[in-house]
């Protein structure tokens, strides 16, 4: 038997871990966060400081309408009491209201506009706020299968480092530490080629037939001279 063989068997298990940890990462970063239900929130912000910022703005308004209409009944009363003595105190004040009454008009027309484009914000708000809670709806159902695969995943990954475990027994400490150190160079995590037609199933270097040789009942493993692997025969 060659003495890749084992190696061989543990690389799948560790491609196998590799990619299920990997798929774990990725369902637990799903469980954590999602971006349409953080979008929605963002928006969702962003309308509620608005309509605050138009509703403080309406109320502002309306006090000043208040304080125009007190103004302008303050004179008109003066004005009926029969309190003005003299004619020019009389065409000043008939002046003074006739102008709150104009500003009166203008202020009741900025009110008008400001209502509708607060009415308008309520509504961006009230959407966000359904948008919010539908997004928030379809993750947490999402979370219901992600939940599931995570236990898969998990159940696997235990299973398989069960089995790494017990392979790993079997193999001399000097091939184990060989291995460990090609995947760790490797970034494919592939530290074990298979031959393909007498040549590396990996760079496609054609090892001599010593080495061949090497790879299928050696004492020692036999390194591909091309990429470094440990070579297996099929
Ligand atoms: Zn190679």
């Amino acid at each position: 038997m060659s003495k890749a063989e084992p190696l061989y068997r543990l690389q799948l298990l560790d491609l196998d871990l590799d990619t299920a940890r990997k798929q774990l990462r990725e369902v637990e970063a799903a469980l954590t966060t999602n971006p349409a239900v953080a979008h929605a929130q963002t928006e969702l912000v962003k309308a509620q400081q608005a309509q605050h910022k138009l509703s403080l703005e309406a109320k502002s308004l309306e006090l000043e309408g208040r304080s125009l209409y007190d103004k302008i009944k303050e004179n008109e009363d003066r004005l009926y009491k029969g309190l003005i003595k003299t004619p020019k105190e009389l065409i000043d004040l008939q002046r003074e209201i006739e102008m709150l009454k104009r500003n009166s008009a203008t202020h009741e027309e900025k009110q008008f506009t400001q209502m509708l484009a607060l009415e308008e914000a309520t509504t961006i708000m009230t959407n966000c706020e359904a948008a919010v809670a539908q997004s928030t709806k379809h993750w947490q159902e999402d979370c219901v299968e992600l939940r599931n695969v995570r236990a898969q995943l998990k159940d696997r990954i235990s299973a398989n480092e069960e089995r790494r475990e017990a392979i790993s027994m079997a193999i001399p400490r000097a091939d184990l530490n060989i291995y460990v150190a090609l995947r760790t160079k490797k970034a494919s995590g592939i530290a074990v080629a298979m031959l393909k037609n007498n040549g590396c199933g990996l760079c496609g270097e054609e090892p001599s037939s010593v080495l061949l040789q090497q790879a299928r009942t050696g004492a020692t493993l036999a390194i591909c001279t091309g990429c470094g692997r440990i070579l297996f025969p099929s």
